[in-house]
């Protein structure tokens, strides 16, 4: 399977890094976990179109994590592609209906779009038939502690602590031909993720914060350092450690170097950081 980096940022506004985004092409599918801001332009520049994209998963309902999700449905929907198969905490049924039910905030939209004679004319132009159907993404909710099996893939997923209880939040190993691609999502340290990191070929780890950097012990508890991170790679015997989230401040040459050494020192091996629109192959 192929990992490519299609958000690498956090909640703030970056050119160089797109808010969280990963895309994994396993067999004949496109998983993406996390759709946040500007994930829709680094999939463009990827050379990839919506309508590929098979699955989304979600991690939890943070905005960085889904800013782009609508964005997406709706123009994977425009190229006339299959409905996308949504995966992700509750509520991620109600936010899809708010955005794409008979009520939702795009009603208007696709009402023009699906219903005036002129929009139904450029539509059957391109090879579509009417009546037209809205967009249509099969939600499924999940939560920790599950196992979804796809075409040759699996995926389970575990508590990643980060903001509940208000918000559901999860981690996610993907195994495929022997292969296991593990996503911590915003995960604090946790027995959980460790457990389900075990033996990682690749572990994708968040990073909030550099070693040394003044936090409060609420936000460090849950926001592992790199070299606390390169330890858990270490521990759980992950054949390779990616460290995304970076946020402005991180990528000052000092804190950037700093990250991969103390990483690289505790894992004991070369640690990455992830950038944008960079591939792996796993
Ligand atoms: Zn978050």
């Amino acid at each position: 399977m192929k990992l490519t980096i299609l958000g690498s940022g956090s909640p703030e506004a970056y050119a160089r890094r797109a808010s969280s985004g990963y895309l994994i092409e396993v067999g004949e599918d496109c998983v993406l976990f996390d759709c946040g801001g500007g994930v829709v332009d680094n999939l463009l520049r990827s050379g990839r179109q919506p309508s590929q994209i098979t699955h989304i998963v979600f991690s939890h309902l943070h905005s960085d994590h889904m800013m782009d999700y609508a964005r997406l449905v709706h123009a994977a929907w425009d190229e006339g592609g299959d409905p996308i198969q949504v995966l992700g905490p509750a509520p991620i049924g109600k936010i899809t209906e708010g955005y794409f039910g008979p009520n939702g905030v795009l009603s208007n939209d696709l009402r023009a779009r699906t219903e005036l004679p002129q929009s139904q004319q450029v539509w059957l132009a391109r090879g579509g038939t009417l009546p037209r159907p809205w967009p249509a993404p099969v939600i499924r909710e999940i939560g920790r502690g599950e196992i979804i099996s796809g075409d040759g893939w699996e995926i389970k997923t575990s508590l990643a602590p980060h903001a509940q209880p208000i918000l559901e939040c999860l981690a996610f190993s993907l195994t495929s031909n022997g292969k296991k691609f593990v996503y911590s999502g915003d995960a604090g340290l946790c027995d959980d993720v460790e457990t389900l990191a075990q033996d990682a070929d690749l572990l994708l780890h968040w990073c909030y914060r550099v070693d040394g950097e003044k936090v409060s012990p609420e936000m460090a508890e849950m926001t592992p350092s790199p070299s606390e991170i390169g330890a858990l790679a270490k521990r759980v015997g992950a054949g390779s450690l990616l460290l995304t989230h970076f946020r402005k401040h991180m990528d000052d040459q000092k804190n950037y170097d700093g990250a991969i050494e103390k990483a690289s020192a505790a894992f004991g091996k070369p640690v990455r950081i992830a950038e944008d629109l960079q591939q792996f192959d796993i």
